[in-house]
Formats: structure tokens, sequence, C-alpha cells
């Protein structure tokens, strides 16, 4: 591969949107920000800088979704990650969700999202829910442009997942597993 792929990942809300809150008191926003920081570490650090990571936001603010989009074809990006954290009425629910825009006929997305799900699933043993498709705006504003998925990484609304959540080590670790992911993706084939 001539140029490093362009990645850019997007930490869900953000600001006054929270999102998810978890059983134990942590913020979707504040936990996948950790994630997506992790992700730019770690790439640095174990992957000499393979990807071209960009996150749509770095602090804790706001962005809206139209503008992350944006982002994703301003910087030319080969892949478009946003990531976010589940929430059930039904508090035994638990495990990790991939979601992509319906009706998506990129092969490239499919190879992605099974990768992420083997890292998820094999490695780090989160219980898999499945690649699913839904028309949410990010996936629909990006997924002409590039592969583009939705990583629903667990339920804190569970305990359990919200406490494995919780830890730096899990962060680190799932993070890790979406490097891996991807990288796999590009350089693999
Ligand atoms: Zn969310």
């Amino acid at each position: 591969m001539a140029q490093k792929p362009v990645v850019i990942i997007d930490p869900g809300h953000g600001g006054p949107d929270s999102g998810a809150i978890g059983t134990n008191g942590i913020l979707e926003k504040d936990v996948i920000l950790a994630i997506a920081k992790k992700c730019l570490q770690l790439n640095r650090t174990l992957f000499q800088d393979s990807l071209e990571i960009y996150l749509t936001r770095y602090t804790d603010t706001l962005v809206s979704l139209g503008t992350r989009a944006r982002l994703a074809k301003a910087l030319g990006a080969d892949a478009f990650v946003s990531l976010h954290c589940n929430q059930a009425p039904n508090e035994k629910a638990q495990g990790f969700e991939i979601f992509l825009f319906h009706g998506q006929g990129n092969p490239k997305t499919t190879v992605m999202a099974a990768n992420l799900a083997d890292q998820l699933q094999q490695r780090l043993g989160i219980y898999d829910r499945g690649i699913k498709y839904a028309n949410f705006q990010v996936l629909r504003d990006t997924h002409g442009h590039c592969p583009s998925l939705l990583l629903e990484t667990g339920f804190i609304s569970n305990n359990v997942e919200a406490n494995y959540t919780k830890r730096t080590e899990s962060q680190s670790a799932i993070a890790l597993a979406l490097l891996q992911s991807l990288i796999k993706s590009f350089y693999d084939d």
C-alpha cells in the first residue's frame, strides 16, 4: 500500500450529550473517547503509525452528525468507525454489536466488520450479538465514501459489562482489537 490508510474514529456523543449512563456511573461519551484516544496511542507505540488516524472529537464536545461525516470525506477516509456503548431496559442484555448501513454492498465493509467481530469475540471473549444493519445517519452519510461501521462495545446497563468497560485495561484491549482488525483488513489482502 503506497499511502497509509486514513481511518476516522468517531467517539459518539460529547458535551451535553452523555449518551448511555452506566450502572456504575460511567458515561458513554467518556469511555468511548478514552478508547478512541487509546487507538491513537497504540497505533503509535505498537504499530509504528501504520494507520493515519483522526478522531472526530478529541475533547468532551458535541460535534454534529453531519460534521462527523463531512470530516471523513474531507480527510479522504479509507474507513470510518463510530464508537458507542449500548444500554437496554433488560439489565442482563450483554455483548457487542456491529452496525453497517442497511443495504450496503461494499464487500470491504463486511470484511472489516467480520475481522472486528473476530477480535472482540475470540480474543477478548465479549459476547457477539452479531453484525446488523441500520439506517444511522453517520453510516448513511459515510458509506458511499468509504467502508463505515458503528461499534456498540457492550451494554453499560449491564453491571458486569459496565465494570469491564470502566477499566482502562479493558479500554486498551478494545482499542487494540479495533486496530488489529483494521490493520488486518487493510494489509492482509
Ligand atoms: Zn451512543
